[in-house]
């Protein structure tokens, strides 16, 4: 095969969503030379751009581990992380630390909320216990069917888009090399080392290579292994534009939840569906969603839908994060798996993923969040 150009970077990171962004300007700040991304289509485009932005280490948190722990850690870079971005770029990615709600409705529902109360107390999270009225005192607009629900102080959100755009205008600054509608179809390997990675047209070569591509990562070839397998996972959302703010927090019930923007927006998510590398939107999703709005809160029945979009959420086999080298080849490193905590967990992924590549960091999360666990369960 005969390629256009051959070309050479320090590190070539593969995706350019919230986590090969974050990881090429993390790559930067330590002192990373040539950074190159090779993106499919435009960067900021997929899953990262179809979020709600909601940084919840908490509101949907089963047990206190090691993930917990991660997405916890994860969050408390963000108040750095948005000033950083804002001297860096002059772009506020809108960190909103109102909090998020989460409410019953139902008996089952009050079932659920006060068990998660419990067990957070005595893990000593940071919850509390609201009644209806103290409920609808902090969110007037709430349902006034609302029976009870917990308030998560430290759960906060982001507008991920604007986050998305602080990314790229710091890529720009900086001389990170995006080059779009380049995806990669296999990763060129000599030994034990992949070099480089092919484009349609284009051989690319670096020390190091990752891979944050997200849902797509498996489709990715190597010579002699596979990637991790990572599934989508279809997530529908539906906007509505108000004049001004209606709710200050995020809202959630056990059926979805709402996401107020600074600008009036306000977002309802998201549906979970196994439908493959399918981004359309569907009658039925929108009307779930709608429904779940409605139920939080009545006056969305009002408002006209202003937009309507899907995302695929990288899912993989055990719903945990991908972190760090590949057996196979100590030089190819992967970020993907992020599932329903990416732009959560971005400042943190970059932060171990960059700590290992420029100064050889071991964080204690790369052996946790190892792709080398799936070779020893078999599923690689
Ligand atoms: C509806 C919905 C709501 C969500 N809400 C939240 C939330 O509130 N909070 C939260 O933390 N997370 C949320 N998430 C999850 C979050 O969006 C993801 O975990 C995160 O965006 C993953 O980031 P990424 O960079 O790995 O993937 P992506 O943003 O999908 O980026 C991967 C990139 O790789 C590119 N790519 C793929 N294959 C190739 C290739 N072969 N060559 C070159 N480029 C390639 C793609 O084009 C894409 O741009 C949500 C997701 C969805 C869908």
């Amino acid at each position: 095969m005969i390629f256009n150009s051959e070309k050479f970077s320090d590190v070539l990171i593969i995706g350019g969503g919230v986590i090969g962004l974050s990881i090429a300007r993390e790559l930067k700040r330590r002192g990373i030379a040539k950074i190159t991304i090779l993106e499919r289509g435009n960067a900021g485009q997929e899953s990262s751009f179809a979020a709600a932005g909601m940084l919840a280490p908490n509101a949907e948190t089963e047990k206190a581990d090691k993930f917990t722990e991660i997405c916890t850690k994860s969050l408390s870079l963000y108040t750095e992380f948005a000033a950083e971005l804002i001297e860096e770029t002059g772009i506020d990615i809108e960190l909103d630390k109102n909090g998020t709600l989460y409410l019953a409705f139902t008996e089952e529902d009050s079932k659920e909320i006060l068990h998660r109360f419990e067990w957070q107390k005595r893990a000593g999270l940071r919850v509390e216990h609201l009644s209806a009225q103290e409920t609808r005192r902090a969110e007037p607009f709430v349902s006034p069917d609302v029976r009870e629900s917990l308030f998560f102080p430290s759960d906060w959100q982001v507008e991920n888009r604007r986050l998305l755009c602080a990314l790229r205008r710091y890529c720009e600054l900086n001389q990170i090399e995006i080059l779009e509608n380049a995806g990669v179809a296999r990763l060129v390997c000599e030994g034990e080392r992949v070099v480089g990675a092919e484009t349609e047209n284009d051989r690319h070569y670096a020390e190091k290579v990752v891979i944050a591509t997200g849902a797509w990562t498996s489709l990715i070839k190597a010579e002699s292994f596979a990637l991790p397998q990572v599934k989508p996972i279809r997530g529908q959302m539906i906007s509505f534009q108000t004049a001004k703010r209606l709710f200050n927090k995020v809202i959630y019930s056990r059926r979805g939840y709402i996401v107020p923007r600074a600008d009036g927006r306000i977002l309802v998510g998201a549906t979970v569906e196994d439908v493959g590398f399918d981004k359309n939107t569907t009658q039925i999703g929108i009307e779930m969603l709608r429904e779940t709005g409605l139920e939080i809160s009545p006056s969305l029945g009002h408002l006209e839908i202003s937009e309507k979009w899907a995302g695929l959420r990288p899912s993989s086999i055990d719903g945990l994060p991908i972190l760090g080298a590949m057996p196979e080849a100590e030089n190819l490193l992967v970020a993907t798996g992020h599932y329903r905590n990416g732009i959560l967990l971005a400042p943190l992924t970059a932060r171990i993923i960059a700590g290992k590549i420029a100064a050889n960091e071991n964080s204690e999360y790369l052996e946790i969040f190892s792709p080398r666990r799936f070779r020893a369960a078999g599923a690689i």
